[in-house]
């Protein structure tokens, strides 16, 4: 049970985007899957019971076209059990139940529904009769369907909350911290997450403040609570002082006043001291983020996350003219410097109900990115079409996410060559020669690079999800992010091998994971003959400062040395004592930059 804290209460978490965040919180629970409960206003109740309606009408429409399609594929014996979801749908039981909730809880549909549903199932559980069993099924199934008809009405607006509200929650998905971040949300407070979740990487590109690995903060906060997030030292502040906020107003001020400093290094060029040019490029999720990447100084788009387009025009599909016309937006805005457009990878925690056919245990090592993409080429075809109309004219890179074999590659080749065949005889112009790479972030690829290198014509290393599937820890699991090591001697082995094997082959190889995105890598990642680095474009300043501070020529033999060590706290040691600094030592103790 919530209890209220009036004395000033400090949590320790980790700050994983960094900023100050004050505000009243808004608990909003997220343990359903992907459902999440919500607060709403009393003068909003109305409306959210409206809402249901709407869903539960577009719900029952889905249901006939889906009992007329199987009737039609396979025959009348199986319809029944559309009859009985359709009943299902009347169910004064299940709607009743969730009216009243939205009523009597004043929380938003989809988690009155997950909720009564939930009830109702562990009440048919218990009843004996297998004729129950199935009606449980048929639940679960009306209840999928209910909930994705919710996500088309409408969403939620955190507008309807007046003043800054900072969420307070177990954990978000990307989803979650798109749809959230992009209102008027000050902060995330949150008791799961690491640095590279896909969370954690939303709010820094959205600029919120974000701690995460707050245990028990759910039970702590109560809606309307007054909070601080620092997301650079990875605390909360509950029922803070007035000697509190303005120390927090001030350092907001001076952080704002840094930035501005930082931004003023735009159009200096990104060469190190003895004259080495390193391509900084940006990483973005969201097509608006383009503009910042400009304005940082960005020399291209090293990695667009193509799925976000996908999450947010869920439960559809993006259609070809609306990838193109984002792939088009991006092109023109960085031209002549180059794109590269990562295909969906979907799956994993970015979850695509839509294209996903079974429901997995284990989702982080299953149908995610090429392998899903292979699986559903009829999703992904527009996606094509529209890369390779994009193409035409412009500095496009294709680049696939989790290739983990060189027939994956040799596959995806195939299916862009039919695709071209159609464009070709539906007399649509589209370039002739994708220019095609893939994602370094699986130790297999990794360690295949030297044959790699001979199908593609770019690398870029994802050591976000290479050191989560090398070291076997989940990038979100904050239990075991003290295993999390970028500077793991294999996860340097293995950058070091890629690197090698594209410059034998003479194919470019960047590195868009956030190890290209800590200042503190920066000279080793150098070293190891990385001559372009993709990060968000925050990053970019302080990325660019720590380039044109070093010498290239002379971080050979502390590279060589951090090469011969044996574990990640020795080569931080090492490259410590070369750069004298303490900023290596840093490694694991809570700050992403
Ligand atoms: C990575 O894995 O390093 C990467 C850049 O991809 P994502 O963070 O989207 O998984
Ligand atoms: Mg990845």
């Amino acid at each position: 049970m919530s209890r209220r804290a009036a004395a000033p209460t400090v949590l320790e978490g980790r700050g994983v985007s960094p900023g100050v965040a004050i505000g009243r919180a808004v608990c909003i629970e997220t343990r359903g899957g992907e459902v999440y409960r919500f607060p709403l206003a009393e003068a909003a109740v109305e409306g959210e019971v409206a809402r249901l309606g709407e869903a539960v009408e577009r719900a029952r429409q889905e249901l006939k076209a889906t009992e007329a399609r199987a009737r039609r594929e396979l025959g009348d014996q199986l319809v029944a059990i559309f009859g009985a979801q359709a009943l299902l749908l009347e169910d004064r039981a299940l709607l009743g139940r969730t009216e009243a909730r939205i009523r009597d809880e004043r929380v938003n549909a989809e988690w009155a529904v997950h909720k009564t549903a939930e009830e109702l199932a562990e009440r048919f559980e218990q009843l004996e009769h297998a004729r129950f069993r199935e009606r449980g099924d048929d639940l679960r199934d009306v209840t999928r369907l209910l909930l994705r008809s919710l996500q088309g009405v409408a969403h939620h607006e955190l507008e309807e909350l007046e003043g800054d509200v900072v969420i307070v929650a177990h954990d978000l998905t990307p989803s979650e911290a798109v749809r959230l971040g992009r209102q008027r949300v000050a902060g995330f407070a949150l008791e799961t997450g690491g640095p590279t979740s896909h969370t954690a990487i939303i709010a820094r590109d959205l600029c919120i403040p974000l701690v995460t690995g707050l245990a028990g903060v759910t039970r702590l906060v109560t809606d309307d609570d007054p909070v601080i997030v620092d997301g650079e030292r990875g605390r909360v502040v509950l029922h803070p002082a007035a000697a509190d906020l303005d120390r927090y107003r001030r350092r907001r001020r001076r952080r704002a006043a840094r930035e501005a400093r930082l931004l003023e290094t735009r159009s200096e060029p990104c060469v190190s001291r003895d004259r080495v040019a390193v391509q900084l490029m940006a990483n973005i999720d969201l097509p608006e983020e383009i503009d910042e990447a400009v304005r940082y100084g960005a020399t291209g788009i090293g990695l667009y996350r193509s799925e976000f387009l996908y999450i947010e025009s869920s439960p559809g599909l993006p259609t070809e003219e609306d990838h193109l016309r984002t792939y088009r937006r991006l092109l023109d805005a960085v031209h002549p410097h180059p794109v590269v457009i990562r295909t969906f990878d979907l799956g994993g925690r970015k979850l695509a109900r839509e294209v996903m056919e079974t429901e997995e245990d284990n989702p982080v090592l299953g149908l995610r990115g090429i392998r899903l993409t292979l699986g559903r080429p009829e999703v992904f075809e527009s996606q094509l079409r529209a890369l390779l109309r994009a193409g035409v004219g412009r500095n496009l890179g294709v680049m696939l996410p989790m290739v983990s074999t060189l027939e994956e590659v040799r596959q995806f080749r195939e299916l862009a060559g039919r695709v071209r065949a159609q464009l070709a005889a539906e007399g649509i112009e589209h370039t002739p020669r994708l220019r095609l790479g893939v994602m370094i972030e699986v130790p297999s690829a990794a360690l295949i690079a030297d044959h790699l290198a001979a199908e593609v014509d770019f690398f870029s290393l994802g050591t976000n999800d290479l050191i989560q599937y090398s070291m076997a820890v989940d990038r979100n699991n904050e239990h075991v992010g003290y295993l999390y090591r970028p500077l793991h001697p294999a996860i340097l082995r293995m950058i070091r091998f890629v690197v090698d094997s594209a410059q034998q082959a003479g194919i470019e190889v960047s590195m868009c994971g956030e190890m290209a995105a800590d200042p503190r890598y920066t000279a080793l990642l150098l070293g190891l003959g990385l001559r372009q680095l993709s990060v968000s474009s925050r990053a970019i300043p302080e990325i660019k400062s720590r380039i044109r501070e070093l010498s290239v020529a002379e971080l050979g033999p502390v590279t060589e040395r951090c090469l011969k060590l044996a574990s990640a706290a020795d080569v931080e040691a090492e490259l410590d004592s070369y750069l004298g600094t303490g900023v290596a030592t840093a490694e694991g103790a809570g700050t992403v930059r």
